[in-house]
């Protein structure tokens, strides 16, 4: 997604001599390697898609994940942009010597850049769990983002750990197929309840009809996304916080019959201090005979299943780890090296840090997408990007027009946003205790922690006085 965009971007800018490496062997990113049953957006498609590129065709207000895939691959032919991707080419090292950026590849490819864009992800490395026997086990495990298409599924028992967006969506297209499907569960989630129609044929020709509104629907979605969830998860007083935690409880208590089940399924936090989990039918089919909901911690995996802790071995053929990602590693373990020999990984060896989500002191003409504390959760990370990258390129474009030659944030305005955000991230609903992978090791969500449209505004245009600017 952020790669493409760049390409898209730099080319309308004006510029040609630009490369794109990608170390898989075809482009889509997130869609590309999260090919599990049930895989979808969970932010309409019409706000999940490129400002530039709406697609009329969107199957569903919330479309599947192939599709998703479909649209970033049309996209980038589209754009002609996928001819000019270097496939199989895994950037290892990027290093700031005599004044530009020396690349490398693990296939021993060497590129020189007097700029470069990290567009490699944030839900990108899987965070595999660490439970004894795993390696025991007899049957087919795998992490969600590794499907293995070779196993089969029908009729046979599936075990998924994990209880976030990935395994709610898992268990809801699996129940009806096999015999039996457990799901370990650490902690409970809230549940939004999500109404998602597929857009009939006549609605699919209006939208190709009417591009303006198409348009107006993108902006509209956004302006709704920005007042009622975004500017909520930050003011855990908030009224809309206050909506949305009425609307999972009326969810769970109109939807789970069984008091037992239903009081295993009550999560002992605030609604969206984890990310929010947005479902139409999960307590539907967690409810169904074939499923069962095991809340006993898991002791350990053993070749025949997972025996938790009462005892009780849950006997399994597959065992799906829907266990998230390592949001903290960003563009690692590339090895990154800024001025005067300084290692990213040393300078982040306790967090990420990162003035405004896109450049790193001492890192000059070295700029991130979804880079460290930008807005991550319920919003439409395209949307993000494309506003990142726009206030990327009029910092790209003073190198361009020749006002300097190197540019990267000062190590001062990037302390102060920290202290900043630091304090602000007090007031949001992640704080409100709950273990979630927007904390870091002090408990501090590396999330953006003000409103979206603050975030717009950051974005419109650089605060020159808060960059390093080299001539
Ligand atoms: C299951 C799932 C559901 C999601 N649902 C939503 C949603 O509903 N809404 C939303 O906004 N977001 C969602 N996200 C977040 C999603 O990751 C982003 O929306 C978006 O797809 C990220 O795109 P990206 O291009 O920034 O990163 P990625 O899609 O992660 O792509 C990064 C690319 O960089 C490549 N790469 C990484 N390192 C290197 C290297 N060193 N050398 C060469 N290539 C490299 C990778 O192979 C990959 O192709 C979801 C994520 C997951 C995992």
């Amino acid at each position: 997604m952020s790669g493409i965009l760049t390409a898209i971007k730099l080319r309308e800018a004006g510029f040609t001599d630009f490369a794109i490496y990608e170390k898989a062997d075809r482009p889509g990113g997130t869609w590309r390697e999260n090919r599990y049953p049930g895989v979808a957006c969970d932010v309409p498609s019409h706000l999940y898609s490129y400002s530039f590129a709406p697609n009329p065709g969107w199957s569903h207000v919330y479309s599947p994940g192939p599709e998703i895939q479909a649209y970033f691959e049309d996209v980038g032919r589209r754009y002609g942009v996928t001819e000019s991707v270097r496939f199989g080419e895994e950037v290892t090292r990027c290093a700031f010597e005599g004044g530009r950026w020396q690349l490398e590849t693990r296939s021993g490819t060497r590129d020189e850049a007097d700029v470069v864009i990290a567009a490699t992800g944030v839900l990108h490395h899987p965070n595999l769990p660490d439970i004894d026997g795993l390696a025991d086990f007899a049957g087919a495990c795998f992490h969600s983002a590794r499907w293995d298409d070779a196993v089969p599924l029908d009729g046979r028992r599936v075990g998924v750990v994990g209880t976030g967006s990935t395994a709610v969506q898992i268990v809801s297209a699996l129940v009806d197929r096999v015999a039996r499907l457990s799901l370990f569960q650490r902690t409970a989630q809230w549940i939004m309840p999500q109404q998602n129609p597929p857009y009939s044929e006549a609605e699919q020709a209006e939208f190709r009809r009417n591009p303006a509104l198409l348009r107006h629907i993108h902006d509209e979605l956004s302006r709704l996304f920005a007042e009622n969830f975004s500017n909520a998860v930050v003011d855990a007083e908030s009224p809309q916080m206050k909506l949305i935690e009425e609307a999972c409880r009326a969810n769970l208590e109109g939807s789970v019959r069984d008091p037992v089940l239903r009081e295993k399924l009550r999560p002992s936090y605030r609604a969206a201090c984890k990310r929010l989990v947005i479902s139409p039918d999960f307590y539907e089919a967690i409810q169904k005979p074939e499923a069962e909901l095991v809340s006993e911690p898991i002791q350990r995996v053993e070749a025949g299943g997972v025996r938790t802790r009462d005892g009780r071995l849950h006997e399994l053929d597959v065992l799906v780890l829907a266990t998230g990602f390592r949001a903290d590693r960003f563009m690692r373990p590339m090895q990154v090296v800024g001025r005067e020999g300084t290692r990213l990984d040393e300078l982040w060896a306790e967090r990420p840090i990162a003035y405004l989500s896109v450049s790193v002191p001492g890192f000059p003409n070295f700029f991130m997408l979804n880079g460290p504390n930008g807005p991550v959760g319920n919003f439409s990370l395209i949307e993000v990007a494309e506003l990142q990258l726009a206030y990327i390129l009029q910092l790209v474009e003073l190198l361009r027009a020749g006002r300097c030659r190197e540019v990267s944030a000062t190590a001062e305005a990037t302390e102060r946003f920290d202290v900043a955000r630091t304090e602000a991230a007090k007031k949001t609903v992640w704080t409100t205790g709950c273990r979630s992978w927007y904390l870091d090791a002090r408990g501090i969500p590396a999330s953006w922690p003000w409103t979206f449209d603050r975030f717009r505004e950051e974005m419109s245009r650089p605060r020159l006085d808060a960059y390093e600017q080299v001539p």
